[in-house]
């Protein structure tokens, strides 16, 4: 089975790779509009407090047609009735919508996807949290290869729940089969030359995506971010280490920049590179990092392979 999967991603970067520049935009394109329809119906249920796949609001349950809403908790969902959701939604299907409520109520920072922070067995390994609830999507290569000679034999992922800080489902609660779609993408966003980035659209960014940004285009973040005085609410954390010419720098320029900082909500890092813009010998380095307010990836200790 595994080599159909294999053969599927070889046709893929073939057909990609023999695809035009004029045939390929069209094609995104309107795979983008889909997606950004998709997107903007889910807002605006989302303000509502209703899903925009079952059109329901997420205070209830019918057991008859599960749903995605039934992991916010706002309704009786039972943790037995997991598999219901698994059989009807794959991998790919359950990350985007759980990135979409966590970035439509706050932003980025509540979806640690940090590859930093993830172990280089995991083929993928987020914290997403919610209001009160984390969850975590995780996946070794082990699990991708299934666990030979055991009962989950079988690509599959693990998915750990948590609900006001308890254990709702555990990591080995489950062995998630992975869908063919599933095991399509991953092979190809684990392979470089493959061309294929897979994206959760705007709403569906995390703080890898966020950091990519800033690190694609630091002059255009930091002109754009602002800074918060409630801890809660960072994103990233900046740190500048200013080095001035041999005769020192002006002390003068320093306070320039700290009322700036002080007057107007731009970062430190911001205000320093404006006031010393253009200054003869002086070089200002910014370190970025994710804050203390994302929340950690919650790690599974994987049991010892026999
Ligand atoms: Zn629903
Ligand atoms: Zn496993």
């Amino acid at each position: 089975m595994k080599e159909d999967i294999y053969r599927a991603a070889q046709l893929f970067k073939e057909q990609a790779n023999s695809l035009s520049q004029e045939e390929s935009l069209p094609l995104f394109d309107q795979q983008k509009d889909q997606y950004d329809q998709e997107y903007s119906s889910f807002l605006e249920h989302y303000k509502r407090g209703k899903c925009y796949l079952c059109g329901k609001p997420f205070k209830t349950i019918s057991k008859s047609t599960p749903c995605l809403h039934w992991l916010l908790r706002q309704c009786k969902f039972k943790k037995k009735d997991f598999p219901k959701i698994t059989e009807k939604f794959d991998y790919y299907n359950i990350s985007a919508f759980l990135r979409w409520v966590a970035n439509a109520e706050s932003g980025v920072k509540n979806i640690n996807n940090l590859k930093e922070e993830s172990s280089e067995r995991k083929l993928f390994e987020s914290t997403i949290e919610w209001k009160n609830i984390g969850w975590t999507l995780d996946c070794s290569k082990n699990d991708f290869e299934g666990h030979a000679g055991s009962q989950t034999d079988f690509p599959h992922w693990h998915f750990q729940m948590r609900v006001d800080g308890n254990r709702f489902i555990n990591f080995g609660d489950y062995h998630i089969p992975l869908s063919k779609d599933d095991q399509l993408k991953i092979v190809l966003e684990n392979d470089p030359e493959s061309g294929f980035i897979h994206t959760f659209g705007p709403g569906g960014q995390g703080m890898q995506e966020h950091m990519d940004y800033l690190a694609h285009d630091p002059d255009g973040y930091l002109s754009s971010v602002s800074t918060t005085s409630n801890p809660e609410n960072g994103v990233v954390h900046m740190q500048s280490i200013v080095r001035g010419p041999e005769g020192g720098i002006s002390g003068d320029k320093i306070n320039e920049a700290l009322e700036m900082a002080r007057n107007t909500d731009k970062s430190l890092a911001y205000c320093f590179r404006d006031i010393f813009a253009g200054e003869e010998g002086v070089a200002i380095t910014t370190i970025a990092s994710p804050a203390e307010s994302v929340p950690q990836i919650a790690k599974r200790t994987e049991r010892k392979r026999r």
